[in-house]
């Protein structure tokens, strides 16, 4: 299609240059280097704050030279620079360090240190403004730089020619994602004679004309030329926002056309029965569904009995009662004559759904026929769990009872995707927490049906729109916005050990009261035992803001808490137990069944119980070292207490200073329990990559320009525009620069082996 783009880029910029570009940026293809648009830019006549710069990162800067000193180094042969350089164009800097050798801190200062930097020494004078690239570190609080590439701007070749200077003060200069070996300027350098080469005139344009025209873009040749080469900075603004939309409608169309493709598949329809399983189970129902449940029933329900695919998501906060719903809808489908697979996270919730949901089905849950009428008795449906860690027979007979249909209900782990797994008659697939799941994950289950399944997937982790557009884009959405009566309010307390070290007594001697009402409590670690990472799920992004002293301190780990609370005078003859994740899974489920049934008082464990516990005995939870988990993670943790008419107390333990940035993320979790304020928080301080999830990204976020949280406009724009042209013409044959573009977005491996071959 757009051979220019697919061109190695050899062809283009010399095999030099392109062995140097393959090597440090990973990049093969002109349409590689093309897009690797800059991150920043910076303003010819202005230099770059220093203390904003982030550390450990490679970094651009602008920076003037204060001093210069360069001295013999004692151990060994060689000389040292130091050069002094600010942030401050006037005089204060200068007056600071007076033009002499430096050995104090300055605010605003960076301390670059050359080793034989002969070329430091001559060119790095006082007063010269250059470029610096490399990683800021900060030792003893004093900013520095070590054998820094740096460019000195008034040699900049860029400034070079018959422009007039006046212009070229303006023109911004771009800065690229370097690396330790190439620096942003190099990168600037074989770009330049990239698009000097390139036939830009010839790249199609995968926006169509009358968007492009209603958006007054401009026209692609002049929107690559001028994002990476900008007079103005209108300029690469204008660059930037067509390339912006140009992604957002990529993955838009994407997205709606894999919505018209699975609206155009075949299910099979699953009618209700008036008198079957489900018809039982209402009428035995212990409590009154909430509006809302009654309400998302009856649109399952209508979409299960049509012959296309259902694909919805289920949003609903922690203990908004998700659960029943599902079960409803696969009590259905399973009354129709088909098999239903709810598919969990983690063992543990696995297991307590098996348990949960054979215990809410009370007789109905047994080992009658699939659906049918079990002998003499009423309508029964067998629920089976499938997961890895079950002993071979148990999962061998799992696995036959799923394959041979005997299994109404299967519940379990990833291990349902397994190959080796199938079913009878797949008709429904309910996915709970899933933003532990990606795309892919979906499929896999999906392709275990003869026909395309129906699909409900729940969250507790309230979205966004502009996250759920792009993630979810494919499926429909419901959300249960109420409660169940008789919630109780959970209470958050912020406990900080930095100015009150004795509260950790006061804590366990609190535990001890509601152990004595007869209540329970959990206590989550960030650890497992004193040298591992705790239960961290895969994807969960490492909580920000941490620096390297902090991360070093040694982390309450489940072995060590169950250490300490048995010797704890307060809690004395109180049965605690540990539960982690590389427990055996026979030991997990008995402490599992001991907490439920208030034999064990106290659980010890780490995020196992994150999602979907549900003891209602239990009234507090203490969260030691609180300040390691992301705020949604906290909110889904303490939604664990208050949840049988007992009021919940969740207390976040911290050693972190007051003032602290993460501290800050704790008194946020603290001052609301609205779930969404807290998702729409966290996600600003996550990655990109981790809100899209590994399979859409591929571990990071092929996302250039488009940032999901801040540019909600763009994203719905494109979206309209997305559902409009893909619902006139599905198969984009009017549109094959969009329908390549999409391919590409889809199968970045694929389009790189074409590339080589
Ligand atoms: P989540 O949405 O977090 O998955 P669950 O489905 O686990 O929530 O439900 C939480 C608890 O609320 C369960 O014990 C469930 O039995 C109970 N529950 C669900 N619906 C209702 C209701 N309408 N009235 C009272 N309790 C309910
Ligand atoms: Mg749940």
């Amino acid at each position: 299609m757009n051979a220019e783009l697919d061109l190695a880029l050899e062809r283009r910029i010399g095999k030099r240059s392109a062995a140097v570009i393959e090597k440090h940026l990973g990049i093969t293809t002109v349409e590689g280097l093309l897009t690797y648009f800059p991150r920043r830019y910076l303003t010819r006549g202005e230099l770059t704050p220093i203390s904003e710069l982030p550390l450990d990162e490679e970094v651009t800067l602008i920076a003037r030279v204060l001093s210069s000193s360069t001295r013999h180094m004692q151990a060994r042969r060689g000389t040292i620079t130091d050069v002094i350089v600010s942030d401050d164009d006037g005089q204060q800097g200068l007056r600071l360090v007076g033009g002499r050798d430096f050995r104090g801190k300055v605010p605003g200062t960076l301390k670059i240190s050359f080793f034989n930097g002969y070329k430091a020494k001559t060119e790095l004078l006082q007063g010269r403004r250059a470029l610096f690239s490399g990683k800021v570190t900060s030792f003893k609080g004093q900013l520095g730089l070590t054998n820094p590439d740096f460019l000195i701007l008034d040699d900049d070749p860029f400034v070079q020619g018959d422009a007039d200077a006046g212009r070229l003060a303006a023109m911004p200069i771009p800065v690229y994602p370097a690396t330790a070996k190439l620096p942003s300027w190099k990168i600037q350098k074989v770009i330049a004679t990239l698009l000097e080469t390139t036939d830009l005139g010839s790249l199609a344009d995968p926006v169509p004309e009358a968007v492009a025209t209603r958006e007054a873009f401009l026209p692609v040749a002049d929107a690559y030329r001028l994002i990476h080469a900008p007079e103005t900075a209108a300029d690469w603004q204008r660059a930037r926002e067509r390339f912006r939309f140009q992604e957002a409608l990529v993955l838009q169309s994407a997205l709606a056309r894999r919505r018209a493709q699975l609206a155009a598949e075949e299910a099979t329809a699953r009618r209700p029965l008036s008198d079957g399983i489900l018809a039982a189970f209402d009428q035995n129902l212990p409590f009154t569904l909430t509006g809302g449940q009654t309400a998302v029933g009856s649109t399952l329900a209508g979409e299960l009995a049509q012959d296309t695919p259902m694909n919805r998501l289920l949003q609903g906060e922690v203990g908004s009662g998700k659960t029943v719903v599902a079960l409803r809808a696969m009590l259905q489908v399973v009354d129709a004559g088909g098999q239903a697979a709810l598919l969990a996270p983690t063992e543990v919730l696995a297991a307590q759904h098996y348990d949960s949901i054979r215990r809410t089905l009370g007789p109905l849950s047994g080992d009658g026929l699939l659906g049918g009428l079990a002998a003499g008795s009423g309508p029964s449906v067998q629920v089976t769990l499938l997961t890895g860690s079950m002993p071979t027979a148990a999962r061998k007979q799992a696995m036959l009872d799923a394959a041979s249909g005997t299994a109404g209900i299967v519940i379990g782990t990833h291990a349902l995707l397994s190959d080796t797994v199938s079913f009878y008659d797949l008709g429904l697939i309910v996915v709970d927490e899933q933003h532990r799941f990606g795309v892919e994950q979906r499929d896999a289950l999906r392709a275990k049906a003869r026909k395309p399944p129906h699909l409900l997937v729940m969250t507790a982790t309230p979205i966004p729109r502009t996250v759920a557009m792009t993630v979810f884009g494919d499926l429909e959405t419901s959300t249960l916005e109420e409660l169940p009566k008789g919630r109780a309010p959970i209470t958050t307390h912020l406990v900080g050990l930095a100015e009150n070290p004795g509260w950790v007594a006061r804590i366990w001697a609190r535990a001890r009261e509601e152990i004595n009402a007869g209540h329970q409590v959990y206590v989550v670690c960030p650890k497992i035992g004193a040298d591992d990472d705790g239960d961290f799920s895969p994807g969960e992004a490492e909580p920000p803001g941490l620096d390297a002293e902090e991360s070093q301190r040694e982390l309450a780990s489940v072995t060590a808490v169950v250490e300490h609370l048995q010797a704890e005078p307060s809690l004395a003859g109180v049965p605690l137990a540990p539960l982690h994740g590389r427990q055996d899974p026979d030991l997990k489920t008995e402490t599992m069944a001991g907490f439920t049934a208030n034999r064990i008082k106290l659980l010890v464990s780490t995020t196992v119980i994150e999602v979907g516990v549900d003891v209602h005995n239990a009234t507090l939870m203490v969260i030691l070292d609180a300040d390691r988990f992301g705020m949604s993670q906290l909110h889904q943790l303490r939604g664990r207490v208050g949840r049988g008419g007992l009021p919940g107390t969740c207390l976040l333990v911290t050693a972190l200073e007051p003032g602290h940035p993460s501290r800050r993320r704790l008194e946020a979790v603290a001052a609301t329990t609205d779930g969404f304020v807290l998702s729409q928080e966290d996600l600003k301080l996550r990655r990109e990559g981790d809100i899209l999830g590994a399979s859409q990204s591929g571990g990071r976020s092929t996302l250039k320009l488009l940032r999901v949280l801040d540019h909600e406009d763009v994203i719905a724009r494109a979206r309209e525009d997305a559902q409009a042209i893909v619902g006139a013409d599905p198969l984009l044959a009017g549109h094959p620069e969009l329908a390549d573009a999409i391919e590409k977005y889809l199968n970045p491996e694929k389009e790189a082996f074409l590339e080589r071959g």
